[in-house]
């Protein structure tokens, strides 16, 4: 049974994590366990791509540099899955978005235009060492010492302070990610329905 079910309104949610934290994993237990949608912008824009659509062809360079598309664009893109009948129905687990205050402060307006509002924001808290440790143990190409250290510094640059600006509004569900899949989605689960009031 979906936990869904229980509930008067749909969840919520956005997700934050390292690479190599288990975000993915945790994601597909998520929509499991609450019937949410997944809702990635970076596959978004990957799909775009791939259907060579308008958008896609302005974002295929700014992915391929590693870069961040616009606030803008971005913004637009969301608002328009926000809108869909399985988000407004189901709700949703949001990815790789908001990744800056900005987006953040968007997703909140985006919302309330409708009435609804956020449950939480998880943190998946995965120390440093830990992701650079099962980075390299994966042995991808593109996991040099050096690529891991610069991906992970990006992180911190630009995602901490978007975490910080939910942590502000008392918005932020901190979950250990350490353990085995199972253990995290037991203490994620705990924490969304333990600070999820509505
Ligand atoms: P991801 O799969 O979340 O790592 O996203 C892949 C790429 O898509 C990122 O490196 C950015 O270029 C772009 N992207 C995804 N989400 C966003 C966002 N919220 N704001 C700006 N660019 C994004």
């Amino acid at each position: 049974m979906s936990a869904n079910e229980h509930r008067s309104e749909p969840l919520r949610l956005v997700i934050f994590g390292r690479q190599g934290a288990g975000k993915g994993t945790q994601c597909d237990r998520i929509v499991k366990q609450y019937g949410v949608v997944h809702l990635s912008t970076g596959d978004m824009f990957r799909a775009a791509i791939a259907a060579g659509s308008e958008i896609g062809s302005q974002v295929a360079p700014i992915l391929a540099a590693g870069g961040l598309v616009s606030d803008d664009l971005t913004i637009a893109l969301v608002r328009e899955r926000l809108a869909h009948s399985d988000v407004q129905e189901s709700g949703f687990v949001l990815d790789g978005f908001p990744r800056t205050t900005s987006q953040a402060d968007a997703l909140l307006g985006l919302l309330s235009e409708s009435g609804a509002s956020l449950d939480a924001v998880v943190n998946l808290e995965v120390a440093l060492e830990e992701v650079t440790a099962r980075m390299k143990s994966r042995g991808r190409n593109d996991d040099t010492d050096e690529g891991i250290a610069k991906r992970l510094a990006l992180y911190d640059r630009e995602t901490v302070p978007v975490i910080d600006w939910f942590d502000e509004r008392g918005l932020v569900l901190r979950v250990d990610g350490i353990g085995a899949e199972h253990e995290v989605s037991d203490r994620l689960f705990a924490a969304i329905d333990g600070g999820v009031t509505h």
